[in-house]
C-alpha cells in the first residue's frame, strides 16, 4: 500500500501515520515476553474491553473487518441465490466477500453530501432474495440508521465500521444499533492492531459460531488445548477459517483503545481547521443529521481533475489517499454485472473524491501547508 511511503523523506507528510506511543510498545513487549503469541487472554481482554466501549454484548477478534464481514454473511446463512444490498462507495473487500458466499450484491447509490447508502433507494431494491444489507459509516458519518432499518424491513444489516468505531447515533454507539457490525483495525484506521478487526453483536448464538468459523471451526482454541489444564482432543464441527487476532496484536488494540477518545478531539480540531480554511472554495464531505456524532476518520473533499491534483500534491510532499473509486466500475464487477452509469453519484464522487490527511500526529500547521498544496493544485492543473 506504501502508505508510511515517505516517512524517511524529509518533509513529506505522509497521508497517515499510526500514532504508536512508549505505552503501546510497552504493551506489545510484555505480550511476546509472556510466550502466549496466539489467540488467548489478551484476545478476551481486548474482546470485552472494546465490545464494552461500543455498547455491545460479545466481541470476536478476527484477523481483519473483511474477516468480520465474511462470517456475518455465513452467520446469517447468506449463501447462492442470496441478494446483499450494499453501496458501491466502500473498500472493495467489502464486496468481494458477498462474492465469496455466492451471493449477489445488488449495489444502491449514495446520499449525495455524506456518500452513505440512500435508504430511499435501498427499499426499492429488497426483494425476496435479499438476505442482507452492508451500509458503511462513511468516512466516518453515520449512515441513516433509523430510515435503513426501517428500509431494511425486517432484512438484517451488517454494519461495516471500519470507518466510524466512535459514530454515535441518537445516543447510541456504534455496537448498538442493531444486528451485526464489523470493525476494522488495519494500519490506517482509528486504532490499529497492523492488521486485525472486530465483529460485534448482541446475538450470543451468533458469536458463539462466528467464534467457531474463525478458527479452523475447531471446538478447542490453543489455550484450552495445551493451557494449565492439560491437552484436551478437539474436534472439528464444520470447515471453518483461519481468521483469528493473535495476543500480541490483542494487546495493542487494547492499548490503543486507551487513547481512541483522546485521539478523535485530535481529528475534530483537524477536521475544523481544515474546514475553516476550505470554506467556500472546496467543497468537504458533511453529514447532516442532526443528534449523531462523527469518528472523523477521514476528510474528503470534491475536486476537480482528481488525479492530477493527486500527483502535484505528492510532488510537492503531501500524501493523500481515494475514498473510493465506487466498487462497480473496477474490473471484476465492471465485467460481471455491467452497472457503469447505473449509480451516478456514486460515479460523480468516483472520480473526484480525494482525502487529505487527518490524524493525531499532526498539527495544525500541517493542515495548512496540506491547504496551501492542494489550493495551489488547483490553481495549476
Ligand atoms: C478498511 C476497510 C475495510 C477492510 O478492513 P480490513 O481490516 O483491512 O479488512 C472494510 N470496509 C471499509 C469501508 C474499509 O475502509
Amino acid at each position: 500500500m506504501g502508505l508510511q511511503h515517505g516517512g524517511s523523506r524529509v518533509n513529506f507528510l505522509p497521508f497517515h501515520r499510526p500514532t504508536i506511543s512508549r505505552r503501546h510498545v510497552q504493551a506489545v513487549a510484555e505480550a511476546v515476553r509472556s510466550g502466549w503469541l496466539t489467540s488467548a487472554g489478551k484476545v478476551l481482554e481486548f474482546e470485552a474491553a472494546f465490545a464494552k466501549r461500543v455498547g455491545a454484548k460479545h466481541g470476536v477478534a478476527v484477523n481483519s473487518c473483511t474477516a468480520a464481514l465474511h462470517l456475518a454473511l455465513i452467520a446469517k446463512g447468506v449463501g447462492p441465490e442470496d441478494e446483499v444490498i450494499t453501496s458501491p462507495v466502500t473498500f472493495a473487500s467489502a464486496v468481494n466477500v458477498i462474492e465469496h458466499v455466492g451471493a449477489k450484491p445488488v449495489f444502491v447509490d449514495v446520499f449525495r453530501d455524506d456518500l452513505t447508502i440512500n435508504c430511499c433507494r435501498v427499499k426499492d431494491a429488497v426483494t425476496r432474495r435479499t438476505k442482507a444489507i452492508v451500509a458503511t459509516h462513511f468516512a466516518g458519518w453515520p449512515a441513516h440508521v433509523a430510515e435503513l432499518e426501517d428500509a431494511a424491513d425486517g432484512v438484517p444489516i451488517i454494519w461495516d465500521a471500519a470507518h466510524g468505531i466512535e459514530v454515535e447515533w441518537c445516543g447510541w454507539k456504534s455496537g448498538e444499533f442493531g444486528g451485526t457490525t464489523a470493525y476494522s483495525f488495519y494500519a490506517t484506521k482509528n486504532i490499529t492492531t497492523g492488521e486485525g478487526g472486530m465483529l460485534t453483536t448482541d446475538d450470543g448464538a451468533l458469536a458463539e459460531r462466528a467464534r467457531l468459523l474463525r478458527l479452523h471451526g475447531m471446538t478447542k482454541g490453543a489455550w484450552d488445548r495445551y493451557g494449565p489444564s492439560g491437552y484436551k482432543h478437539w474436534d472439528i464441527v464444520e470447515p471453518g477459517w483461519k481468521y483469528n487476532l493473535g495476543d500480541v496484536q490483542a494487546a495493542l488494540g487494547l492499548a490503543q483503545l486507551a487513547d481512541m477518545d483522546a485521539w478523535l478531539k485530535k481529528r475534530v480540531a483537524l477536521d475544523r481547521e481544515y474546514r475553516k480554511l476550505l470554506s467556500g472554495i472546496v467543497p468537504c464531505l458533511t453529514g447532516n443529521q442532526p443528534d449523531t456524532k462523527a469518528a472523523h476518520h477521514l476528510f474528503v473533499v470534491f475536486v476537480p481533475k482528481r488525479d492530477l491534483v493527486m500527483d502535484f500534491m505528492q510532488r510537492m510532499g503531501v500524501g493523500v489517499g481515494v475514498h473510493f473509486r465506487a466498487v462497480h466500475l473496477l474490473e471484476y464487477y465492471l465485467k460481471k454485472y455491467k452497472l457503469a452509469g447505473t449509480l451516478p453519484v456514486s460515479e460523480g464522487a468516483s472520480d473526484r473524491v480525494l482525502s487529505l490527511p487527518l490524524y493525531p500526529l499532526m498539527t495544525l500547521k500541517d493542515v495548512r501547508r496540506v491547504v496551501d498544496v492542494l489550493l495551489a493544485a488547483l490553481t495549476l492543473v
